[in-house]
Formats: structure tokens, sequence, C-alpha cells
């Protein structure tokens, strides 16, 4: 595993699915995690924080609303003294057939998906350029790139946070910060939870490693582009998808 001691971490959409475990397995590789979610949970800090003997603070906060950002990061910052890495994985879904899907199903999920990342990077850029280091870790999606119907929104929120991401790349590249972008396929969380049984059966079938990733699967990815040995790979998009987009 990579080493991330000393370093400290933001992830945002942390109280569950691959936000835990991506907090989980940054403090295994030994950094400070602050965990975002809409709402405080001091439980999940408590026990990241004993299991991985790290400090783990937790943050109730909505990632796409400005003021909030900017304020809960100044906390995080004067915490830990320093923020190293953010990444910005809270999104949600609002699938639906595009003549029926609803403006504020559309906005929403505009706002969590891609506004946030506006907002939490923005809030966090300047920390980071004059440290003159910083890892940013954007949670895209498969269907950001390869997408499919009664997703127009959350197709359109995913395929616009790579844009971000290859912007911030470009951006931020000679302060010593680099932008990535995950792209997760199919991975067994609250979100896939949702879909029928046969929409799931359907896309197993069509994986080449023929099995749903897991959240830890991400999570790994995460650690790798956070270390220090990813130094020189910026404005990527990598898929964590059992070959699913190969
Ligand atoms: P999840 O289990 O539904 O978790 C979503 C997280 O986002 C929760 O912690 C939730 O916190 C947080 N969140 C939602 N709205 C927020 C807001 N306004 N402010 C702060 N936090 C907010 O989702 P997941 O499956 O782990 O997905 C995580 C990321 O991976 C998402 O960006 C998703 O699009 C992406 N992804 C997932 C898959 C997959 O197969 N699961 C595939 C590709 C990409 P609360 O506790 O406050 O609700």
């Amino acid at each position: 595993m990579f080493s991330l001691k000393g370093k400290s971490a933001i992830v945002t959409g942390a109280s569950r699915g691959i936000g835990l475990e991506i907090a989980k397995v940054l403090a295994e590789c030994g950094a400070n995690v602050a965990v975002i979610a809409t709402r405080e949970n001091p439980d999940i800090a408590q026990e990241i924080a004993n299991t991985y003997n790290i400090r783990c603070l937790s943050y109730g906060c909505d990632v796409s609303d400005s003021e909030q950002v900017n304020e809960t990061f100044k906390k995080i910052i004067e915490e830990f003294g320093a923020v190293d890495i953010l990444v910005n994985n809270a999104g949600i879904t609002r699938d639906g057939l595009m003549m029926r899907m609803k403006d504020p199903d559309f906005d929403d999920v505009i706002r969590i998906n891609l506004r946030s990342v506006f907002v939490c990077t923005r809030a966090l850029a300047r920390h980071m350029m004059g440290r003159r280091q910083g890892r940013i870790i954007n949670m895209a999606s498969i269907n950001g790139i390869r997408t499919q119907a009664g997703q127009a929104n959350y197709a359109a929120s995913k395929a616009g946070l790579i844009g971000i991401t290859k912007s911030n790349a470009m951006e931020f590249a000679s302060r010593g910060i680099t932008v990535n972008a995950i792209a997760p396929g199919f991975i067994q969380t609250a979100m896939t939870e949702k879909l029928a049984a046969e929409t799931v059966e359907k896309y197993k079938a069509a994986i080449p490693v023929q099995d749903l990733g897991k959240p830890s699967d991400v999570a790994y990815a995460v650690a790798f582009l956070a270390s220090d040995e990813a130094r020189y790979i910026t404005g990527q998009v990598l898929g964590v998808d059992g070959g699913l987009n190969a």
C-alpha cells in the first residue's frame, strides 16, 4: 500500500459507499481524513480514527453550497494545519427518461455532482497552490463517457466533471497539483442497489471480469493517485470498471 503518512485529506460523500471506503483506505495509508456528508457522522469518524490510529474529523456540509464549503474547509485547514488531498466524491442519481425528467431532477444532479466539484476545488485551490503541492481526485463515472438512456442529467454531470478535471489539470500543473478523475463502472453500493435485478444481471454479463466492483476497488485507485508516486499523472480519467469501457 502507498504511504500517505503525514498527509491530510478531505473526502466528500463519505457517509457510506465508495466515499466511506476511500476515507478508510486513505486512513489505512496513514493520512488524517475529514469526512463530509450532508450530516455530521461522528461515529464514523471515531471508528476510522480508532481503527487506523490517525485523526478523523466529520462535518455536515452541502458540497454544492459555496458558503458552507468555504466555512467547512477553513475549519479543516485550521484543524489539520494543511490539506494535501481532496476527493470530490459526493454524488446522486435522479434517473428518468428525458421526456419525463423534471427540472429539479436535472438541476439537483448537476448541482450536487458537478457544481460541487467547482465549489470544493476552488475553496482549496489557493491553499494547495500556496503549498505548491496537492492531489485532487474527482469521481466521474463510466456513464460520463459511454452512457445509457435515462441518465441525461447524470451523464451530463459526469461528462462535465471530466471537463473540469482536464481544465484544472492544465491550470494547476505548474503549482505541483495533479487533478485526475476516476470513472467507476458498476460498484456495489446503495446507489446501485436501486437498480432492477435484471438490469444488474445484464450488466454483469457485459463486464469482461464478470463481476461487479467493490468500493475498495475504487478506493485503492484513489490511494494511488493521491500518492507521491503518481506525481507525473494529471488530467487523466482512470476507469475502474472491470473492462467495461475497454
Ligand atoms: P452513495 O452510496 O449514494 O453515497 C453518496 C454520498 O454522497 C453519501 O455519503 C451522501 O451523503 C453524499 N452526498 C450526497 N449529496 C450530498 C451533498 N449535497 N453534500 C454532501 N454530501 C452529499 O453513492 P456511491 O455509490 O458511493 O457513489 C459515490 C460516487 O461514485 C458518486 O459520485 C457516484 O456518482 C460515483 N459512482 C458510483 C458508481 C456506483 O456504481 N456506485 C459508479 C460510478 C460512479 P448523505 O449521507 O448526506 O446522503
